[in-house]
Order: C-alpha cells, then structure tokens, then sequence
C-alpha cells in the first residue's frame, strides 16, 4: 500500500474545513468562503476568488491545488448521458455518469476503485477491488460534472450507484453526503441524494442514523437460491437478514421508502413465480420497485427479457399494489448504463 496522502479540503464538510484553516493560520470563515466558491458556486481556478485578496488565493492555491482527480475523457450519449473518466493521483481509472432528464439531472458517483462483491452480472464486478475513495475523490467526481452539466440543467440529484459498494467505504461517503446536503455547499436536497447498496446488512442503519438519505437496495432476486447466484454477498448477508433490516429501520417505515432495484436477466430471475415471491417479500415494507433491463456487456453472458417478459413481471407487481417503474437504461452507447462502469480505456 502507497502511504496515505495528505488530507485535502475536499475531505471534510465544513465544520472540519474551518479547523483545517485555522490550522494553517487563515481565519475560519475562509473556509466557508472557499465552500462557497468551489461548491456552491462551481469555480475551477482561485483566480475566480475575487472576494479573496490575491496574495491568499496563491498561498491556499499552492497549499492545496483545486484539482484532486485528473479529467482524462467525456463522452457524449445520443440521449444526453455524460460519462466522464477521471483519473486518481496514483493513477487508476473511475467514473462518473451525468444523467439529464426533463425535470432533472442526476449524477451517479464511484465510491470504489473497482469493487469486491463480485456481482455476477455487473461489469464492475467483473474488475476486481482495488481500494476504497477517498471523500475528496468522491466530491471531486460532483465539482467535475457541475462544469459537465449544462448550465440550464443543473446537477438536481446524486446517486451513490457508480462503481463500488458504499456501504463498505461508509466513513468517506457519508462526508461527502454532508457536503452534498449542506445548503452552503452543493445546497442539493437531502431526499435527492440516494446511497445504493447490494445489501451490506450491518451497515445499513448506521448510515441511515448518520445521514438523512434515501436508501436504495440492489434485490435482483426474490428467492435465496437464485440471489446467491447473482450477489454472492446474499450467502453472508441472505433475504431474510436483508429484508428485516430494512422493515426494522424507522427511517423508512416512517419517513421514506427504500427504492429496490431489480436488474430483469432473461431467464434467470424473470418468471412469474420470482414477481410473486418478491410481492410476498415486500409487502407492508413501504417501497418502490426499480426494475432495470440488463445491459449486456463483454463480461457477461446474461441479457435482459424481451419488452413481453418485463412488461408481465411489471404488471404482476402492479396488479399486487407494488409501486414499480422500468427504469430505462441511459446511455448504454457509451457504456455508462448500470453495471457497465468499468474505466475501460477507449480503443
Ligand atoms: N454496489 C452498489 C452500488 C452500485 S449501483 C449496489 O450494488 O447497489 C449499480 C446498480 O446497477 C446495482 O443495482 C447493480 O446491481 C446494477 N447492475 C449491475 N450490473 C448491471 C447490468 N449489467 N445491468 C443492469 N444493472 C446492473
């Protein structure tokens, strides 16, 4: 292991921020202006500090350079979609994913270089675990695609659904989460923040304890036998574990319901009897059901059903009372879709 690298201020929401300030002898409120400026406001350089005297902006500037991650390439979706691949400082390769929709524009983050859960369908699965982000790589990815985004369409909401389990890096996510939420940092509001999970089950209420997040949980089977196949962690942490977790935590029995995502894979989770098992599993549990066509990629050999099988699997929960939507899959021509992240380099 590389030793740790020096903090930076993208590692710290605000009230840490100040400390780090006063430590390096400028006044507190330095540092809120310095929130300000990066997150709120969006600047890339301290030259457009211009409430700040110009002898400040070169001695922070050369204490702590803006930039954490390097940009190294966007690529443009025909539907709009963004991906952007950013490069750490020991070199490897995330994402991040920039998704504009009519009444708002959602970015979905990295947490992870790589990921360990080894999902047997996701691509990022499929590269292995290199090392958890630091909070200051997460923030970086939002502070790049604020400048992505177009300035009428703002960045509205973020989604903890990039390459990488969350809940295995808590500690960095949930500061970022605070940075996030803070009205004078990005300002987004906290129920537009999502923080997925494939179902680190002892994680789960801490981080809902910590931060007033929406949770979202990676299910993609209703029955223990084909789950393990699917999310090898469901052999650790199973259905039973998971789903009592979630009906036990009272942040979203009584303030806001979890969002399941459910990746439809032809023949493997698709039947009517797997949309009968998950109506059984989920009821009374206030929820919506996400359900994603697969997205077929090079790692894998699963596909999704044909538009009949999903349309089926969407009615059956439909006609039961679930709250289901078919997510459509965004950007899957430049591989940003779920589960296609994986910083290949461009042939
Ligand atoms: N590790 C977290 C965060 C990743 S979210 C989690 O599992 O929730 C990315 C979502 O895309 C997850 O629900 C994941 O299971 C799903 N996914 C992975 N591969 C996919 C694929 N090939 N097609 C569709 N969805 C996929």
């Amino acid at each position: 292991m590389s030793e740790t690298p020096e903090p930076h201020p993208k590692d710290f929401a605000r009230p840490a921020l100040r400390e780090h300030f006063a430590a390096e002898g400028w006044p507190k409120y330095r540092a809120d202006q310095w929130a300000a400026w990066v997150y709120a406001r969006g600047v890339s350089s301290y030259d457009e500090m211009t409430d700040w005297p110009v002898e400040l902006r070169a001695e922070v500037a050369e204490r702590w350079p803006l930039d954490v991650l390097a940009v190294e390439d966007v690529q443009v979706s025909s539907d709009g979609t963004r991906k952007a691949r950013l490069r750490t400082a020991d070199g490897h390769g995330i994402e991040a994913v920039l998704i504009p929709e009519a009444e708002r524009t959602t970015l979905c983050v990295s947490t992870q270089v790589g990921c360990p859960l080894a999902c047997s369908f996701c691509a990022t699965g499929a590269m292995g675990f290199t090392r958890n982000l630091r909070t200051s790589e997460i923030v970086d990815q939002v502070c790049h695609m604020k400048a992505v985004a177009a300035p009428e369409a703002p960045i509205t909401n973020v989604v903890f659904m990039g390459m990488g389990e969350p809940l295995l890096n808590r500690a960095a996510v949930e500061e970022a989460v605070h940075l996030l939420i803070d009205q004078k940092s990005f300002g987004i509001a906290p129920r537009r923040v999502t923080v997925s999970t494939a179902g680190v089950v002892p994680q789960i209420e801490p981080l809902l304890e910590a931060v007033p997040v929406s949770l979202a949980v990676s299910l993609h089977a209703s029955r223990d036998s084909v789950r393990d196949l699917l999310v090898p962690l469901n052999k650790k942490f199973n259905l039973d574990e998971l789903l009592s977790t979630l009906r036990s935590c009272p942040q979203i029995t009584k303030r806001r319901p979890v969002f399941f995502e459910y990746t439809l894979i032809d023949g493997v989770n698709d039947s009517v009897e797997d949309a009968r098992e998950l109506i059984a599993r989920v009821r009374g549990l206030p929820c919506k059901v996400n359900l994603i066509p697969m997205n077929a990629h090079a790692d894998s050999p699963h596909g999704p059903p044909s538009e009949a099988v999903m349309d089926h699997f969407m009615g059956e929960l439909s006609r039961a009372g679930v709250t289901v939507t078919l997510r459509r899959n965004r950007g899957a021509d430049i591989d940003a879709a779920c589960g296609q992240l994986a910083a290949r380099d461009a042939a």
